[in-house]
């Protein structure tokens, strides 16, 4: 039964929300199975970190390459809280799942023989990262499959509308409430809801990812009883452009580009850490520098700057010519390795949601993603789960009362400045504490989890816990529902 401002609900056999890489391409292979797919994107293309990923998708293509080596560099980097079993889906599959994008019309760039050209990033032992138009790749992947879910005639597309709440009816997802920026809202029914709304990073003040990352998955989930995981590990990206209060300030110099032979240098020309170092290891060294009162920058003038036309294109409408002169540097929040805790195909502990990429958390990238991972795993669990949640029971039959609108998830400058100075890259009880009166539940439920787990691993470093506690090896933070209800659990 409509209610007054609502439509009659819509029915389709998956709803997904979001429409980055993971959500565009879950809903490709779901309606390749011959399923009717509802794609709801609140953003324009341009607005998802997808759009914007620039180094490339890792995966074991090389032919000095295995998945077997794939595996040991991802659970080297993710400092012993990597759940293996996801790993190694991730390794196995992710030639795959680059394969299937090329038959889908994505061309990879190629060396001269026609071969794949691969990259090298930071904690990679081999050139494994696929990549298109130099460091483009998400704006190539995103064009082309937007534009084969645009006229795909299984999947109904509606853009600029917002999933505000998810539909339950007795203990399962049945849906969600579709928002249009301009018009009636729209109940969809569906058998599963896959979110797909990418990670948090813009809740911190300082950030690489675009405005609308701010954990909306999470808190979709959260609000319907649905457990998050590890919601205290952030990552931060060593090198984003540093120009206070400038539209470029937090603009991504991609892992890549150190890849290529750039080096990290202070002012007085001295390198101080190993540039291929992994993330978090590399973040610090600069954090750390930055506090002494260096400054930190890219030395880029030695490396081909012409594999890399969008970043000097940036710099460059940032007054900086990295040909001529290294540019200024520091670490922003860019890559949320938490979320809606999920299984192997994606499946939430709510029957019938799933989440994939950015905004769930399978335990793959453990305490420190590895670069390059987390394109692969929106394909890889993008994939499994969109085929998983086929499987799911047909919706309630007659219309069940919609769901009410959930409150907008938009965080105050306030907030963003708290995570950033009480949740930042080294944390201790006090701030974390501070961040406990927050607002916004999600930046709670951070302060929460980052207080709970008391020692120092990979992007959560507590200055009151400076060493690693080898009890929480392989250990994940379950956060279910309510702001104190948490749990350790294992993932194997
Ligand atoms: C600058 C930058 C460079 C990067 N480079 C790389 C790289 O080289 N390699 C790599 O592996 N990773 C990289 N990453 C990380 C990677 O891009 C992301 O992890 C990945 O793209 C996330 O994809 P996603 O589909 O999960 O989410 P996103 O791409 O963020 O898409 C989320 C979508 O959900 C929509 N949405 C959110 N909430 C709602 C709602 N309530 N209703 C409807 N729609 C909603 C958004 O509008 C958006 O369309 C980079 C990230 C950034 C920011």
């Amino acid at each position: 039964m409509a209610r007054d401002g609502i439509t009659e609900a819509g029915r389709s056999d998956v709803v997904v929300v979001g429409a980055g890489a993971a959500g565009l391409y879950a809903a490709l292979v779901a309606a390749r199975e011959a399923a009717q797919v509802t794609l709801v994107s609140r953003s324009p293309l341009a607005e998802s970190a997808s759009y914007w990923a620039q180094g490339g998708i890792a995966a074991a293509l090389a032919e000095d390459d295995s998945a077997e080596l794939h595996l040991e560099d991802t659970m080297k980097a993710e400092r012993g809280a990597t759940r293996e079993s996801a790993a190694r889906v991730l390794c196995e599959d992710a030639p795959a799942r680059v394969h299937d994008l090329q038959r889908l019309g994505v061309r990879f760039d190629a060396d001269r023989s026609g071969a794949l050209a691969l990259g090298l990033e930071g904690g990679h032992s081999r050139r494994r990262v696929a990549h298109a138009g130099g460091a483009a790749t998400g704006r190539r992947i995103t064009r082309d499959l937007s534009a084969l879910a645009a006229q795909h005639p299984k999947i109904e597309v509606l853009e600029l509308t917002t999933a505000s709440s998810l539909w339950v009816v007795d203990g399962r997802c049945v849906g969600v409430l579709a928002e249009p920026a301009q018009g009636t809202s729209r109940p969809l029914l569906a058998r599963a809801v896959v979110l797909a709304t990418g990670g948090a990073a813009a809740l911190w003040e300082r950030t690489t990812n675009p405005r609308g990352a701010t954990g909306v998955g999470m808190t979709l989930a959260h609000a319907v009883g649905a457990k998050l995981a590890d919601v205290e590990f952030m990552q931060f990206h060593p090198t984003a452009l540093v120009r206070p209060g400038e539209e470029h300030d937090g603009f991504l110099i991609t892992e890549a580009v150190r890849g290529e032979g750039a080096t990290l240098i202070t002012a007085g020309g001295e390198r101080f850490v190993n540039e291929l170092a992994p993330r978090d290891e590399v973040a610090l060294a600069i954090e750390h520098r930055l506090r002494e009162g260096d400054e930190v920058l890219i030395d880029m003038r030695e490396i081909d700057l012409a594999r890399f036309p969008n970043i000097v294109s940036a710099l460059e409408a940032a007054g900086f010519d990295p040909a001529t002169r290294p540019v200024p540097v520091a670490p922003a929040a860019h890559y949320t390795m938490g979320g809606v805790a999920t299984d192997l195909e994606g499946r939430s502990s709510l029957p019938g949601l799933y989440a994939v990429g950015e905004c769930g958390c399978n335990g793959l990238h453990g305490a420190n993603r590895l670069a390059s991972n987390s394109l692969a795993e929106c394909f890889v669990f993008g994939h499994r789960a969109a085929r998983a949640a086929l499987d799911e029971p047909e919706p309630p039959a007659n219309d069940p009362p919609p769901p009410a609108p959930g409150p907008p998830a938009i965080p105050s400058v306030e907030t963003r400045q708290a995570l950033w100075r009480l949740a930042g890259l080294e944390r201790d009880a006090d701030g974390l504490t501070r961040l406990l009166n927050d607002p916004f539940p999600l930046a709670r439920l951070v302060g929460r989890s980052a207080l709970e787990r008391e020692e120092s691993r990979g992007a959560h470093q507590r200055s009151d816990h400076p060493a690693t506690d080898p009890s929480l090896d392989e250990k994940h933070l379950l956060v279910s529902a309510g702001d104190a209800a948490h749990g350790w659990e294992r993932w194997g």
